[in-house]
């Protein structure tokens, strides 16, 4: 299949759509991001690598990060994790407070605002501070994306410091409940750096392929995860990665996906390649409008998705 030749149309079908989303403007460091941005990037499991438009641009990965805590928190926790977070799809906005308090501080998933905060959590516990926590995850994601210049901006982590009102709710909701066991604030700041973290669509695709091909590296052959790990993780990228319209994203794409309101998407094709997508208009439900449509042609074109 000449993948090139097809991200190229990709490319010149999104045009009209670049400027239909709306930036994610309750991030104000992220409000002056320009929406008129596209890149795309795959690997394959013997590296190949194909880009398009501003696939080596690095933009905030936002939720995207939460694939990268629920990954690390899974290996270390394994299933007692699931006490303390779900693994239900929630049918409600990412950062709701309505159903938390009637579900006794017990987040539905990981990737809804409230169950990433307990992740965080999770992994504030287990390496015993901030700095080792942030290292560690960062070492991680530097070794699947194969990239040791991954980092985090301090300036979209203290924009959202100053104005996330909402998740600190959320954390303050939760520890309420017990559901948090370390100084909320802390924990807060933990989930903000994290989600301040910045990759390219290039740098992000090859990060994916340790989940298409069940927990294993097919490059360097490290195994990062269990196969039954990745599995689950893939369920709930699948299920839950896309918040009120994961059912939507599943419907239109047909591969486990996960978005971040920075505007990137991570899909993953299982034994066959990592995808990432980027343009920061986002839709209704915080997901990339253009991301979304671009990974529906992909899938459209290539016949890849898992159905
Ligand atoms: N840091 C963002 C927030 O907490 C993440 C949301 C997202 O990417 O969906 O609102």
């Amino acid at each position: 299949m000449d993948y090139q030749a097809i991200l190229h149309e990709i490319a010149d079908e999104i045009v009209p759509f670049l400027e239909s989303g709306r930036v994610a403007d309750y991030i104000p460091a992220l409000a002056s991001v320009d929406p008129r941005q596209f890149g795309m990037s795959l690997t394959l499991f013997d590296g190949t690598h194909y880009s398009v438009g501003d696939a080596d641009k690095r933009f905030s990965i936002q939720s995207i990060s939460k694939l990268f805590t629920f990954t690390l928190a899974l290996k270390f926790t394994g299933r007692d994790l699931y006490r303390r977070v779900g693994r239900e799809p929630s049918g409600n906005p990412f950062n709701s407070l309505v159903q938390l308090e009637y579900e006794q501080g017990i987040p539905r998933n990981p990737f809804i605002n409230a169950g990433a905060i307990v992740i965080t959590d999770v992994l504030l516990s287990h390496y015993g501070d901030h700095d080792r926590m942030l290292n560690a995850l960062l070492e991680f994601i530097r070794a699947i994306a194969d990239d040791m210049s991954v980092d985090y901006s301090r300036t979209v982590a203290a924009s959202e410091m100053e104005h996330g009102f909402r998740n600190r709710a959320l954390a303050n909701l939760m520890k309420s409940f017990g559901n948090i066991d370390n100084d909320v604030l802390e924990v807060v700041q933990n989930y903000f750096n994290h989600c301040a973290i910045e990759m390219s669509t290039a740098m992000l695709s090859r990060s994916m392929l340790y989940l298409a091909n069940h927990g294993v590296d097919p490059i360097n052959g490290r195994e990062y995860i269990t196969p039954s790990q990745a599995k689950r993780i893939n369920a709930v990228m699948l299920t839950c990665g896309h918040y009120d319209a994961s059912g939507d994203f599943a419907f239109h794409v047909g591969l486990p996906g996960k978005s971040g309101v920075g505007g990137g998407i991570v899909a993953v094709v299982p034994k066959v390649m990592g995808i990432a997508v980027w343009s920061p208009g986002l839709n209704a439900q915080g997901n990339s409008l253009v991301g979304t449509l671009a990974l529906e042609r992909f899938t459209s074109k290539t016949g890849l998705s898992i159905f």
